[in-house]
């Protein structure tokens, strides 16, 4: 399989901040990864630096087969870039701004009308193809952006936080519209807040912290790093809380976590099926009813605070960032 990211060691400085200390990234052709990590992390400054609109002080990168470095107007020529701001002209149509892209971009006046209609087509937005963007709503907005960015067919497309903002119906269109583009063999690199986006669309995550990568995998193993599902039940009386914790410590080797507040027994779920079976017959037979008894896979969340120390890429904050506004 041929590696469409490929980026080694890549370092840049604002002023006397290090915001990126040495970034290692590998990107297969045709997959998505997402670029995970609290505001500040580093996320958009990589994705600039692979979009060529800012050089860095050290490290190399091809992309789409081309040095960074070197051939820069190649890797222009193969790539797409959605911002975290919608980059349309809110006072062209929708069809106008497509057009005018592609006529810049030198297509010619017919492929770059053929193009429009294609791309308005693709993302639903024939209807409103006359409408001067401004009309917009917000999810239509980011398509219309996101089909900007496919004008000429890149094969490699820099997604940085394209859904942040939207409401969650635009979001699940959004992602088909990325996962069409992924079948169609476009290779995308994702910045996002939203863990829940990283897992629905990622092959591949890299968590980003303070410059750096700090943790990598599938979304499955980065879950599975972090402990795996866990067999949870929670009664209705304190009373019943050790014979829980008893039928719990029965099918795990780790000794069971008793939150006794939320009157709540877990343990690491390792025997699957035969585990759950197990631990429900012997409540039974202790006669106790619990209140909730589930499986609770481990998600991204929890990988994300296990790593960052934080909570919610959405909500957490930098401390180096804070530190120097704070300056
Ligand atoms: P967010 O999710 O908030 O967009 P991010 O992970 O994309 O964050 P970057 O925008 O790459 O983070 O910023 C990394 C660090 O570099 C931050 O501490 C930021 O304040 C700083 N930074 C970014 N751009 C500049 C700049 N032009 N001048 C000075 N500092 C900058």
């Amino acid at each position: 399989m041929t590696t469409a990211i490929l980026a080694e060691g890549l370092c840049k400085r604002y002023g006397k901040h290090e915001a990126l200390k040495g970034v290692d990234l590998s990107v297969p052709a045709g997959t998505v990864l997402g670029v995970l990590g609290p505001n500040g992390a580093g996320k958009t400054t990589t994705v600039r630096i692979l979009a060529t609109l800012l050089e860095p002080d050290a490290g190399r990168a091809t992309v789409a087969g081309f040095d960074l470095a070197r051939q820069a107007h190649e890797v222009r020529k193969n790539i797409g870039l959605t911002g975290q701001y919608a980059a349309v002209d809110e006072r062209l149509t929708g069809r106008e701004n497509l057009h005018l892209i592609g006529v810049l971009l030198h297509q010619g006046r017919r492929n770059a009308k053929a193009r429009a209609v294609e791309l308005l087509e693709q993302f639903d937005l024939t209807e409103a193809a006359d409408r001067p963007a401004k009309t917009y709503s917000g999810g239509m907005r980011r398509r219309l952006d996101l089909a900007a960015s496919l004008v000429t067919r890149p094969k490699v497309l820099f997604l940085d936080e394209p859904t942040t903002g939207l409401d969650l119906t635009s979001r699940l269109v959004l992602w088909r519209m990325i996962r069409e583009q992924v079948d169609n063999g476009v290779t995308v690199l994702l910045t996002t807040q939203y863990l829940e986006e990283a897992d629905q669309l990622a092959d591949q995550i890299v968590v980003i912290d303070t410059g750096r990568v700090i943790a990598d995998g599938t979304p499955d193993e980065l879950k599975r790093r972090v402990g795996g599902d866990r067999l949870e039940v929670t009664v209705a009386s304190p009373a019943d809380l050790a014979a829980a914790t008893r039928a719990l410590a029965a099918v795990s080797l780790d000794e069971p976590s008793v939150d006794e507040t939320e009157r709540r027994v877990s343990v690491p779920l390792a025997g699957g099926v035969k585990a759950i079976a197990a631990v429900a017959s012997e409540l039974e037979a202790a006669g106790v009813e619990p209140e909730d008894f589930a499986v609770r896979r481990s998600s991204l969340d929890d990988v994300f605070l296990a790593v960052t120390g934080q909570t919610n890429p959405a909500t957490a904050e930098n401390p180096a960032e804070k530190k120097e506004q704070a300056a």
